[in-house]
């Protein structure tokens, strides 16, 4: 085998073990993943987003992800239905 061959299968394999991680992250009983409540999109552990709790019934947990802080979008409690940023 030459070496650019060896390399090239290397790469193929770490792809490959890339692949099989994320999906393992994204299996929901492994790991509860936070999703932003304005857009619904997971929050990523290390980003800007924002975790506070509902300034209405301060029972429900709200996820704010990076872009939606950045639009200033709306979020609406599923507990009280209270809408705010
Ligand atoms: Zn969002
Ligand atoms: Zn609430």
């Amino acid at each position: 085998m030459s070496y650019v061959n060896y390399l090239i299968i290397n790469i193929f394999n770490s792809k490959v073990i890339y692949n099989m991680n994320s999906c393992n992250i994204s299996l929901p009983d492994q790991m509860e993943i936070p999703v932003c409540t304005s857009c619904t999109r997971p929050i990523l552990p290390g980003g800007l987003s924002v975790k506070l709790q509902c300034p209405n019934c301060n029972e429900k947990t709200i996820w704010r992800c990076p872009k939606c802080r950045k639009f200033t979008r709306t979020y609406t409690c599923s507990a009280c239905s209270f809408e705010g940023p």
